[in-house]
């Protein structure tokens, strides 16, 4: 992955007409730091410009998904939610009394993984990983 491209020079290497619109709703999901849904993203997108419909925001983040320039995350809330695939590969611990999402990435986990497909006569391609947990008490 190209890391000095942005949301939208992906958008026009895929070959997408970037209308205004799709273009504010790429800037703010490339800015957004956590894993937002497609109400969040409306909330943010409609303080740049205030006629972007919900409809306009599920269309757009489906279609930036077909082009699998965008990762969808299903965190088990009923919400989908959405990143910029991200250049450097990451899973995510999800706290489930606060809906924090923690982004990590092991290096023992990644080479287990391969191991394990390996060891069943596949090449990996692909992995999801999330933990969900509550945090410790102190002393626990
Ligand atoms: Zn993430």
């Amino acid at each position: 992955m190209d890391a000095e491209k942005s949301l939208e020079d992906r958008c026009a290497d895929a070959g997408l007409r970037m209308t205004e619109q799709r273009r504010v709703i790429a800037r703010v999901l490339e800015a957004s730091e956590d894993h937002p849904d497609a109400d969040e993203l409306h909330r943010r997108s409609i303080e740049i410009d205030p006629k972007i419909s919900i409809s306009t925001v599920y269309r757009t983040v489906n279609l930036f998904e077909e082009l699998g320039i965008i990762e969808r995350h299903d965190f088990r809330d009923g919400r989908s939610r959405y990143e910029s695939v991200p250049d450097e590969h990451h899973d995510h611990l999800i706290d489930l009394k606060t809906g924090t999402i923690i982004e990590f990435n092991s290096p023992e986990i990644e080479a287990l993984q391969e191991r394990i497909a390996r060891e069943h006569g596949f090449k990996l391609v692909d992995h999801r990983l999330e933990l969900y947990g509550i945090p410790l008490k102190k002393g626990s």
